[in-house]
């Protein structure tokens, strides 16, 4: 659910027309609804009721502050995966004591960094990370908290459409593996046991694997209460999916309802950490870009818009596909099947193939969903200046990161001397 509706042909955020903001702020750019960020992380939230738990909503879907804001004030936690991510957390004013840092290179400064700021706890990837974790907590005489990130190794077969996600060793670790470090790090005097930690994989559309996975990391807590080693919390990660195009994801009802039902068949009601990001924020954004150029072939019709693969490159980079709807719909066009490119010198800046679409030169189009792993994943290839990024609260909106200008592109790099 969310909160880009039409209103008289007109799409709208909340209360506001995009055509408004396209005129005001100028395409291509990023536009965000406050209230369905709100509504998505109170369902996670409520869907917990009064089972203790934390939301650590992941930074790396969508950092921008005006986010990061309005979920540290509903009260979220934050699930980070570098020093950076941290920096935005505490400036948007988030705690560091609600904060995971997860990630599978964490870099020495950044351990110090986080221990510094009173971060919540560390999910560790590698006994090299545990190792570097305890040097650095006896230097400066602070404890850390960690949980071991497990791997959960649940048979592809089973569920091929998670297998990419899980046959990588990149992530977490075996079981027994695990149980080694766990050892270590509880005989050690700035190390504290917070935690038993997964993430299986991102764009989840089935509860199966996350059962699968839950039952493995619960029995491997059993093994380590049974080795005198509490746990105090168990983190399931993110990865719930979203609605593309076709795909009917759980809601977080019926998913957080499957992570309470396991543990209870269990019989213990651990306190639970999720990490959702693309469940928050997907939704919750839309990229508003204008039609440049019409462009008829033999073989094809192209829609040249001001958007392209360096604003977002989900199409390019994964095929995905992300769905497209005009801004006003009273065009009285015909609808033709284009192709909707942007400006890159690439073959593979497309942002959607095949669309039937009543467009005219100057219209605006919305590309839905975007909202995580868009801003965030942009670049400046073909020296093309960041998108604005708008966030819409109700009937009025704010410019939460201005567009990129051409000079700051190269304001960091110099000529060489005479
Ligand atoms: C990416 C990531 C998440 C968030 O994944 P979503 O699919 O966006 O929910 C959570 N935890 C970890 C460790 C991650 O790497």
């Amino acid at each position: 659910m969310d909160y880009f509706n039409y209103e008289n042909d007109c799409l709208h955020a909340e209360q506001v027309a995009l055509s408004t903001i396209a005129d005001e702020v100028g395409t291509p750019c990023y536009v965000y609804s406050r209230a369905t960020v709100e509504r998505h992380w109170h369902a996670f939230n409520d869907a917990f009721g009064e089972h203790p738990h934390r939301i650590c909503y992941a930074v790396k879907a969508n950092g921008n502050l005006a986010v990061l804001d309005i979920l540290s004030r509903l009260g979220s936690g934050f699930d980070i995966v570098s020093a950076g991510e941290l920096r935005r957390v505490l400036a948007a004013g988030g705690a560091a004591g609600e904060t995971i840092f997860s990630g599978v290179g964490k870099q020495p400064w950044e351990i110090r960094e986080a221990l510094e700021a009173g971060i919540n706890s560390f999910n560790i990837e590698s006994q090299g990370e545990l190792q570097k974790i305890r040097e650095i907590a006896a230097e400066t005489g602070e404890v850390a908290r960690i949980s071991v990130r497990i791997n959960p190794d649940i048979d592809p077969m089973t569920h091929p459409y998670i297998s990419t996600g899980l046959r990588e060793n990149k992530f977490g670790l075996s079981a027994d593996k695990a149980l080694e470090i766990y050892q270590l790090a509880s005989q050690d005097k700035n190390i504290h046991i917070s935690g038993v930690a997964c993430h299986i994989g991102s764009q989840l559309t089935e509860l199966a694997p996350y059962r699968d996975a839950l039952d493995k990391i619960l029995r491997f807590t059993r093994q380590l209460e049974e080795k005198g080693i509490h746990v105090e919390h168990i983190d399931f990660g993110g990865g719930l999916g979203v609605r593309y195009h076709n795909e009917a994801p759980p809601s977080p009802a019926e998913y957080c309802g499957a992570l309470l039902e396991q543990l209870e068949l269990f019989g213990k009601r651990y306190p639970v950490t999720i990490e959702p990001g693309r469940a928050i924020m997907a939704n919750a954004g839309i990229l508003l870009t204008r039609v440049h150029y019409l462009k008829h072939s033999a073989e094809s019709n192209f829609c040249v818009v001001d958007a392209a693969m360096n604003d977002l490159i989900r199409p390019a980079l994964y095929q995905a596909y992300q769905e497209i709807i005009e801004v006003n719909r009273s065009s009285g066009s015909t609808a033709t099947a284009y192709d909707i490119v942007g400006p890159v010198c690439e073959s593979s800046d497309f942002l959607g193939k095949g669309r039937r679409l009543p467009v005219r030169e100057g219209d605006l189009l919305a590309i839905r969903t975007v909202g995580a792993y868009g801003a965030v994943m942009s670049s400046n290839y073909n020296a093309r200046p960041r998108p604005a990024e708008v966030m819409v609260d109700g009937s009025r909106f704010h410019v939460v990161r201005q567009r990129e200008s051409l000079e700051s592109l190269y304001a960091g790099e110099s000529r060489l001397p005479d």
